[in-house]
């Protein structure tokens, strides 16, 4: 397998992985749209959102 090359997928790859939201209390990560968390259905979820490195 080839490794990814190409700089578009490699953006699209690393745009998914910064969309995510991470719960507070038990740290799971979840989807950015997901409301609950999937592991302990707690509503307290906060966007794990880092500045892509320029
Ligand atoms: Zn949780």
């Amino acid at each position: 397998m080839a490794p990814i090359d190409d700089p578009v997928k490699r953006k699209i790859a690393r745009y998914h992985l910064l969309e995510k939201s991470v719960c507070r209390r038990c740290g799971a990560l979840n989807p950015i749209k997901a409301t609950k968390c999937r592991r302990c259905h707690s509503k307290d979820l906060r966007p794990k959102k880092r500045e892509l490195t320029k």
